[in-house]
């Protein structure tokens, strides 16, 4: 089983603290969330499970934490100044402002999906097909999904990035204070190509992997966490010989598909989804998305689905264009304004090249909520009542262990439970917790995915032992006080 709709998530979210609506107090900002004392672990597991994999247990790549805030260079060179750009329409009648290719893809009825190809022009960039600037969705009497009327204004390029300025004299207007924040974490690593080939003596094949936040305005966030203005990426640019290059990138999708599996996620909640030549990015060769049965419950089984990660082959298209030497047809510099040329020299083959990138990006937020949603189960006890049983794997539970005092009136009992979750404290995330009775206390440790509740009672204080009850089954078994560590530490693992 798995969660029936987001919905259910967002209630679980905000009931137990996994997130909560950001600046809730004052109304809320449209799509901003918080992430809570629950949230914040999970979040934590998954980026410590994709850096282990990623880093630790790889002999070739590099760790990176780079600015938030670049030169404005980098975003003139990557393009996102640019073509960074949504189509944008609004209905005139309601004042609704929609992203004008997802409507086509969201409300379209036959007719208009048969529209959309000759409607739209050729692939824009950054995987967004842009439509012309006529007014055609008015051409076309599409109707607006808010209020029903055909008013359209005509579409507009948007740029995704979000604008600030650079020191304490800078006004708004001025333009060589402007900055951006980064709307990907990906370009932070191109420009650090040579420090870190150079400071690592790296050869090639090797990556750079970086987990940050990253901003894009996006025209309409929505459905929870999963599309956000504010959201946080896991990054990886594996640089490799061109001609390597295709065997690499199916070998990342493959190890892409394995990794997700071991967050717990079901394989008939993902698939793969290839990129048509219509969306692919202009410096991709090929993207494979993974994607999540994000919506089960939309009739439509195709809609069911939107991406999880982008795994891509950007070519050698971003050390080119941040490098000082490359030249246009005319013979003039590409780049005027860079000082480093980010190319290769191939001791082996006396060659000199810019590598090719292969490079899987997965965002945070959206893992934490597939996660979630895969986790969910509901379970009815011998009384009829039905239970939620959050079934994460022991590596992604926020709590690993939560330590019980059957009597919370019984002093003795209390001190035995809190010395024992001090002594669980080194190895695991462990909680005392006396709150409740015993069974409600079970319940709520369910609800959060906690594997192993542990309970001292009367007979602990004369067998030095506790009761494990684990989540799963309900099953409860009585271990010794001194194995205790090693007995719960060997489940988990
Ligand atoms: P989409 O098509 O959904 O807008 P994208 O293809 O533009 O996503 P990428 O630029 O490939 O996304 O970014 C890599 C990953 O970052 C995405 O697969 C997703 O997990 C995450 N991501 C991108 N945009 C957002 C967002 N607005 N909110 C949350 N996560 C995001």
């Amino acid at each position: 089983m798995s969660a029936p709709n987001i919905e259910t998530i967002v209630s679980l979210s905000k009931r137990r603290g996994f997130v909560y609506p950001a600046s809730e107090i004052y109304g809320g900002l449209g799509s901003s969330w918080d992430y809570g004392p629950l949230g914040v672990e999970l979040a934590n597991n998954i980026k410590n499970s994709w850096w282990r994999w990623m880093v630790y247990e790889r002999d070739d790549i590099e760790g990176l934490d780079s600015s938030i805030i670049q030169n404005r260079l980098v975003w003139k060179y990557s393009g996102h100044e640019q073509t960074f750009h949504d189509p944008l329409v609004d209905c005139k009648s309601c004042k609704s402002r929609f992203r004008a290719d997802k409507l086509l893809d969201e409300f379209g009825s036959k007719e208009a999906q048969e529209g959309r190809h000759h409607l739209f022009v050729e692939p824009a960039n950054f995987g967004t097909t842009q439509p012309p600037q006529e007014n055609w969705l008015q051409e076309i009497r599409f109707p607006c999904p808010t209020c029903g009327e055909v008013d359209w204004t005509e579409s507009r390029p948007f740029n995704l990035m979000f604008r600030t300025t650079v020191g304490a004299a800078s006004s708004d207007e001025d333009g060589s204070a402007l900055a951006y924040l980064r709307p990907e974490t990906a370009q932070g690593i191109f420009i650090n190509f040579a420090n870190v080939l150079n400071t690592s003596r790296r050869k090639l094949p090797f990556g750079i992997a970086q987990i940050g936040k990253a901003f894009r305005n996006e025209v309409t966030p929505g459905n929870f966490i999963f599309r956000t203005r504010e959201f946080e990426q896991m990054e990886m640019e594996y640089f490799v010989r061109p001609d390597d290059a295709p065997h690499v990138h199916q070998e990342w999708i493959d190890g892409f598909e394995r990794w997700i599996a071991s967050l717990g996620i079901s394989a008939n909640n993902l698939k793969l989804y290839e990129q048509t030549k219509e969306v692919l990015a202009h410096y991709s060769e090929r993207t494979v998305d993974i994607l999540y049965r994000y919506f089960p419950e939309r009739e439509d089984e195709e809609k069911q689905w939107d991406e999880l990660m982008g795994i891509a082959n950007r070519t050698d298209y971003d050390l080119r264009v941040h490098s000082k030497k490359p030249e246009d047809a005319e013979g003039k510099r590409i780049n005027p304004d860079s000082t480093e040329d980010l190319s290769y020299f191939d001791t082996a083959t006396n060659e000199r090249f810019y590598p090719y990138v292969i490079e899987p990006a997965i965002g945070v937020n959206r893992t934490l909520l597939a996660v979630l949603m895969d986790a969910y189960t509901e379970k009815t006890n011998e009384k009829g009542e039905t239970r939620v049983i959050l079934k994460l794997t022991p590596e992604m539970a926020p709590i690993k262990v939560a330590v019980l005092p059957l009597a919370k009136n019984k002093p003795e009992i209390v001190e035995m439970a809190r010395k024992i979750k001090k002594e669980l404290q080194h190895s695991m995330r462990a909680v005392y917790d006396d709150t409740g009775g015993i069974g409600k206390l079970y319940a709520r440790q369910d609800e959060i995915g906690t594997p192993f509740c542990v309970t001292v009672d009367h007979e602990s204080l004369e067998d030095n032992a506790v009761t494990v009850r684990d989540r799963d089954t309900w099953e409860q078994k009585r271990v010794g006080v001194d194995q205790l560590p090693e007995y719960l530490q060997k489940r988990l693992d």
